[in-house]
């Protein structure tokens, strides 16, 4: 017997299976990693196939050496999977294979931990009699009492209760009266259990979701998309449908962004389904993480949450896939490869006869553009539960209150409704999407933004130069004294960060106490769940903060919300700054109004008239997504374009600039030739908009590629070029999720 193996090294050169013999003494299933000697060296590898016969010289190859785990790590669906990642995000086999493992499994970082136990194997009837026959040793006695249920007793339970456990138990042990063994223990990382909450009877919108969605489950379907407003209780048609997979003896997956993954959340998950959940995150250490990862793949637990990777989980007879909240970036690939988590469920949903679910109140465009056309299903829930109103929604002209002579950063309307807010023994929240390192410039007076001459995007003001450059096709200007539009002087970076609005908070409203969080305040462990605590307890009335309060909190307390600047988003330099913009404000002002009072928002903005900030005040989605759409139509952006880009990393920005022109002029000369160059739209090398990270220069090609089905040959030529040598480290990235 033979074994087709693709070795454990992540190179384009070993990016195919090599032949090795089954030994007699070894049984080897499809989908096992083991041991094989590979050069000098001893490596490890994935068996992909058995086969009868080799197809060269026996004598020359050789025997698999171990395998690693008595069972197949790897399922066939998940095998499969793989392959498809390594066409689409062009990457080597293993480096697809490897997503399906937690990474400490490779090179036995981790172990099974085990634990020792021992039990009596006298029976009932004759413990007295073994006891009296052992007055000699009291301990052995005591040992016996111990253990006499006939249960299996933990070593280390036992010790505290003995002066000495060893000489007894090998005494004991020795002459069959006691059994030493060990067996695996499991650390996982459980919460602590609350009673599960009674069901809810469901709103008619949940009923008629769950009516579209559970025959699901037993017909596989097209995906489908939930666009339910803030509040509309999709977590409960998950639970349902959770719920009625299990019933049918099928598995599920629930992907949520990592940071909605709170305790909270888990431990009201685990109310409803026991230990039959397993729950994977980043914030587990390696041993729980591959103790959780053992207890799904021996199906022990049959329902996973978690972040991204995530969708890889071992579950067998899957009956759903749930992405929630689709719309978070987290769901791409920060890393080589760069998957999509979102089109892995759907790829998984179909081969494995599972039902998809990606829920948002703000859909993305792609995944909203597939209802379209008929790709997805889609599901509404327009309306929140227990006829909850939707928060009222003040849009603020900024550009109107400079006018009134108001420089400060709080609007008149703002500045009232926090005093009433505060005064009534509410609580409120402020929020800044402020992203880290760039700004745009923008004219207070009239609301005019720069942008590129070329690229429809706003151009972001370095203040080491004093330029104003496009971070998309590299354009340079010198930063303008006067704004272009009304000419007035008022034109200035814009950039307010959290810490400032925090002081003027304070002045302003001395003793409402103000929680403030944002990568500088939560950078400790649980920081963020201690802020989150002490503001649910009522220690502050006001949560400061960035994104990271947008997201899946829940705080019946909180009646006003503010966006205090929510242009800052929106005049990122990325195609997507509109879409992340409406995403934003919706959810951020769906933290208003959660419990028993009505909420109400206030958008301060210098561009109300701008269509993300528009619909989003109104809520609505429909409005949003259609002037979106055709301006990605207009401009040619995605998804009807994809963006791709070498990113050449060295340790001088000459080296990296080197490696990109090197690239750039090669791409130009194979392809101008060839009816495949007009599929590239634009092409250039330059700077990355961050030009160092980590002490490494960075540099990239960055191109613009017309959507077609050749372009793929142009992409698996790219993933060629970028497995070569060059003066820079240099990596493909196709649509990602950051361009910075
Ligand atoms: P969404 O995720 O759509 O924003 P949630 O799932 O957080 O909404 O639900 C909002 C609130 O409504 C939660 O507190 C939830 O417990 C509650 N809820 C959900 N469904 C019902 C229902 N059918 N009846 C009463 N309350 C419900
Ligand atoms: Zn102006
Ligand atoms: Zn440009």
């Amino acid at each position: 017997m033979y074994a087709e193996i693709i070795v454990d090294i992540a190179s384009e050169q070993v990016d195919r299976v090599f032949t090795y013999r089954v030994p007699d003494t070894l049984e080897i299933l499809p989908g096992m990693r083991v041991r094989v000697p590979f050069g000098l060296r001893e490596k490890e590898g994935f068996v992909i196939r058995l086969k009868e016969t080799a197809d060269y010289d026996e004598s020359k190859i050789k025997p698999i050496l171990a395998s690693l785990e008595p069972y197949p790590a790897l399922l066939p669906e998940l095998m499969e999977l793989a392959w498809e990642i390594r066409a689409k995000c062009h990457c080597p086999l293993c480096e697809a294979l490897r997503l399906m493992l937690p990474a400490e499994m490779r090179g036995g970082r981790v172990k099974v931990k085990t634990r020792e136990y021992a039990q009596l194997l006298i029976p009932p009837e004759r413990i007295e009699e073994a006891i009296s026959a052992q007055k000699r040793s009291k301990t052995r006695q005591l040992l016996i009492r111990l253990l006499s249920d006939g249960q299996p007793h933990p070593l280390d339970e036992l010790r505290p209760l003995m002066r000495d456990l060893r000489t007894p138990l090998a005494y004991l042990a020795e002459r069959e009266m006691v059994r030493v063994f060990e067996k695996e223990s499991l650390r996982a990382p459980y919460y602590g259990r609350v009673d599960a909450p009674p069901d809810p009877e469901l709103t008619p919108e949940q009923a008629e979701a769950l009516s579209e969605l559970i025959p699901a489950l037993n017909h596989p379907q097209k995906p489908f998309l939930l666009q339910g407003v803030t509040g509309s209780g999709k977590t409960e048609v998950y639970i349902r449908l959770v719920r009625e997979a299990m019933r049918q003896g099928k598995g599920a997956v629930i992907l949520v962004p990592e940071i909605v993954l709170t305790p909270q959340m888990i431990t009201w998950f685990r109310s409803r389904f026991g230990d039959t959940m397993a729950v994977l995150h980043s914030r587990l250490s390696a041993g729980e993480r591959f103790d959780e990862w053992r207890r799904i793949r021996m199906g022990d637990a049959r329902i996973v949450i978690g972040a991204r990777s995530a969708v890889f989980a071992p579950v067998e007879k899957l009956g759903v896939v749930i992405v929630d909240e689709e719309h978070e970036q987290t769901y791409l690939s920060d890393r080589f490869p760069q998957y999509d988590a979102r089109e892995i469920a759907v790829s998984r949903g179909k081969r494995e006869g599972a039902a998809v679910l990606l829920a948002s109140a703000t859909p993305s465009v792609y995944s909203y553009a597939m209802t379209r056309r008929g790709d997805y299903t889609l599901l509404e829930m327009p309306h929140r539960v227990l006829n909850r109103p939707l928060p009222i929604v003040h849009l603020v002209d900024m550009r109107q209150e400079l006018r009134m002579g108001n420089h400060g950063m709080f609007s008149g309307l703002l500045q009232q409704k926090l005093e009433e807010c505060i005064a009534g023994g509410h609580q409120a929240m402020l929020f800044i999407n402020r992203r880290g390192y760039a700004s745009s410039v923008n004219c207070r007076k009239c609301g005019e933004t720069i942008k590129c001459s070329r690229c429809d995007v706003s151009m972001t003001y370095h203040s080491f130069d004093q330029t104003l450059r496009c971070h998309y096709c590299g354009e340079i200007r010198p930063m303008p004294k006067q704004c272009p539009a009304c000419q007035s002087p008022y034109i200035k970076p814009m950039g307010i960060g959290t810490q400032k609005v925090e002081e003027e908070l304070n002045r302003r409203f001395p003793g409402a106490g103000v929680i403030r969080m944002d990568v500088d305040t939560t950078s400790e462990k649980n920081a963020h769940f201690k802020l989150v605590d002490r503001f649910r307890a009522g220690q502050a009335k006001i949560l400061l903060g960035t994104q990271m309060i947008a997201k899946g909190l829940d705080f019946p307390q909180v009646t006003l919300v503010g966006a205090v600047m929510a242009d800052l988003t929106l005049n990122f330099p990325d195609y997507r700054s509109a879409e992340r913009t409406y995403q934003l404000l919706v959810q951020v002002a769906g933290r208003a109004g959660r419990g028993e009072q009505p909420g109400e928002v206030v958008i301060q903005t210098y561009q109300p008239d701008h269509y993300a900030i528009r619909s989003a005040a109104r809520q609505d989605y429909r409005a949003y997504f259609n002037q979106e759409f055709e301006r990605r139509r207009n401009d040619l952006y995605p998804p009807f374009t994809m963006m791709a880009r070498f990113l050449c990393e060295a340790k001088d920005m000459s080296a990296a600039l080197g490696a990109a022109e090197i690239v750039k002029n090669r791409i130009v000369e194979e392809f101008s030739p060839s009816p495949l160059y007009r599929r590239i739209l634009f092409i250039r090398a330059d700077e990355a908009p961050i030009t160092r990270i980590q002490d490494k220069a960075r540099a990239q090609v960055l191109m613009k590629l017309l959507n077609h089905p050749d372009t793929d040959r142009l992409l698996r030529r790219f993933q060629e070029m970028a497995g070569e040598e060059y003066p820079a480290k240099v990596q493909l990235e196709i649509n990602p999720a950051s361009l910075a």
